[in-house]
């Protein structure tokens, strides 16, 4: 897979922009979420995007709350958010704004619209107003308040303002076209009465603009020379045009792109919230969530999401993205930077009869085979061990070639060793194996060149930390989570395995490993230590699988 990044129409446009001088040369983008939820992998898109852009034709990009919904806003949606763009590397500088911070002047411009006879207070309720739409094939109705008087319509309005009226008792709608084949265009309404406390405002206001009264002229404020949004805005931009130009204000361009959708996945807050306060994860940041905080805490690196956001680019159809395609960037980031490590997630106990009892060696091991700078540690090695349950079998099938009675194998940074016998339980299962080593092999060669057709890893039985893995799988069984049965919701996708709690044993070296840092455990996979882990017990996420792994040790064995 080439790392080339093509071009994309949104930077083809701008690079027209910048050639022709408009906006004087200038490039500035905003991220503007929503303070509903905390960020997952379809905003990395956008904030790649939005930052990428401002950065390389050396514009900025602005941080921008769009809070104007004020019931379903909270501030840990705001904090978290800001740690994760930054986290991400958007650089916004001092640029984080908040459209609340510019509801009084939104409010003016909605006073200038109904000074120009172009917006009206109307008293039907928010159904009515559904009601009299119209249909793509029908016109909408025209409201009976739509010829109230500028007079009477600034009187009603100032007063909705001062608190005089109930919620949803009134809205202030734009007096433009019911016929119109855009909806948008339908007499939208701008503002509607609630009596909603404001993270931000307090209780100053008790009418809020709507979303599409605020976010174009937020862009506008900012003077935002190229608006960035999903597909699903493109049905609005006339209608956020035709604000900007009666109100004769600094007039951004709006681009659409189309929104990320990966497979297995769920990408809207709005689910995600449900996820969270139905418990059937243990928060936003649940290393299962597609969340950016939760895929941190899994272990992700921000080069590896902005990679692949790269790499997905941007087009004018929505789409879905395998999710083995985000895990193949994933992966790559850890190969590259993954610092290597032996654990042994299902342990079966070696005996070496023939090493000294008492014995320890410390085996030099490299942190990782293609960065000398990374440096080596010892690994404890003595008479009992620990190896994968999986690298033994009494029968070996065809093509078996790790240990098994009479055959003999390479310990990682060790010795060859050679089955004997083994140790049954009263169910007849293998609880112990017997080898003997060969001394002359330390190192992992044998003097007299004989080969050995496989490596395994290895912990020493006295000196392993027993350690917590938590193995994910997919957290929805479905490709299409949102593929659900008549009158079901999207839990009823929910993978039952999604989360595998193990124990394991680690070698020493991992003890107060720092939570976030990253490992390979050497042919098993990327893992990360969690918030969880303690000195005592250390908890590690496994990021993703190590394909192949397995395949490629024998192949250098
Ligand atoms: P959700 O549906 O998850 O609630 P949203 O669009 O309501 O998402 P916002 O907070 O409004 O969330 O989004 C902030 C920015 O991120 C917007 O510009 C939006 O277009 C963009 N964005 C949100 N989801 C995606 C996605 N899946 N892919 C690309 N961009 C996205
Ligand atoms: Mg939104």
């Amino acid at each position: 897979m080439s790392d080339a990044v093509p071009s994309h129409f949104i930077r083809d446009i701008i690079l027209e922009d910048i050639k022709s001088g408009k906006h004087d040369g200038r490039v500035q983008t905003r991220f503007p979420p929503e303070p509903n939820g905390y960020l997952h992998v379809g905003h990395a898109k956008s904030i790649t995007i939005n930052f990428g852009l401002a950065e390389e034709f050396g514009g900025l990009c602005n941080l921008r709350f769009d809070d104007t919904n004020p019931s379903k806003e909270e501030v840990e949606y705001v904090d978290s958010i800001i740690e994760d763009v930054r986290w991400l590397g958007g650089d916004f500088g001092d640029r984080m704004f908040y459209a609340s911070d510019y509801f009084e002047q939104i409010y003016q411009w909605a006073e200038q619209l109904i000074q120009k006879g172009l917006a009206y207070v109307c008293d039907l309720t928010g159904e009515q107003v559904r009601e009299t739409r119209g249909t793509p094939t029908e016109p909408g109705t025209e409201s009976p308040y739509r010829s109230r008087s500028v007079e009477e319509n600034l009187d009603l309005f100032r007063r909705m303002r001062a608190g005089e009226f109930p919620d949803g008792t009134r809205a202030l709608r734009a007096k433009i076209d019911m016929a119109s084949p855009n909806f948008n265009f339908r007499d939208p309404v701008m503002y509607r009465i609630l009596h909603a406390h404001h993270h931000r405002t307090g209780d100053k206001w008790c009418i809020y603009p709507m979303y599409d009264f605020a976010h174009g002229q937020s862009d506008s404020i900012e003077r935002i020379t190229h608006s960035i949004c999903t597909l699903e805005f493109e049905d609005h931009r006339p209608l956020y045009d035709w604000y900007i130009q009666q109100l004769g204000i600094y007039p951004p361009r709006q681009i659409e792109f189309d929104r990320l959708s990966i497979t297995y996945t769920l990408l809207s807050k709005r689910k995600l919230l449900t996820l969270v306060q139905d418990k059937h994860v243990s928060g936003w940041n649940d290393p299962r969530m597609p969340t950016i905080s939760g895929m941190r805490r899994r272990g992700y690196s921000p080069e590896a999401i902005s990679n692949f956001c790269k790499r997905i680019g941007v087009s004018k159809t929505n789409g879905t993205t395998e999710l083995q395609l985000l895990e193949y960037y994933v992966r790559e980031d850890l190969n590259k930077h993954a610092l290597r490590v032996m654990a042994v997630l299902d342990p079966l106990k070696v005996v070496i009869d023939n090493y000294p009892e008492g014995q320890v060696e410390h085996m030099a091991a490299v942190n990782h085979p293609e960065d000398e700078s990374a440096g080596t540690r010892t690994v404890p090695f003595s008479k009992v061990l620990y190896i994968e349950q999986d690298d033994f079998r009494e029968v070996p099938p065809p093509k078996y070639f790790r240990l098994s009675p009479g055959r003999e194998v390479r310990l990682r940074y060790g010795y060859f060793i050679t089955c004997t016998s083994v140790v049954k339980d009263a169910a007849g299962k293998v609880v112990e194996v017997h080898c003997t080593y060969d001394p002359a092999t330390s190192g992992g060669n044998a003097p007299d060149g004989r080969k050995v057709k496989s490596t395994i890893h290895w912990v020493s039985a006295e000196h392993a930390v027993d350690a917590e893995v938590r193995i994910y799988e997919t957290l929805f069984a479905k490709e299409d989570p949102n593929d659900v049965p008549e009158g079901a919701d999207f839990t009823v996708n929910l993978n039952p395995k999604s989360l595998d709690v193990q124990r394991a044993k680690v070698e020493p070296s991992l003890r107060g490993a720092a939570a976030g840092s990253r490992y390979q455990f050497e042919r098993l996979g990327y893992f990360a230590v969690d918030a969880d882990s303690t000195l005592a017990v250390p908890v590690f996420n496994r990021t993703v699988a190590l394909r192949d792994a397995w395949a490629k040790i024998e192949a250098k064995a």
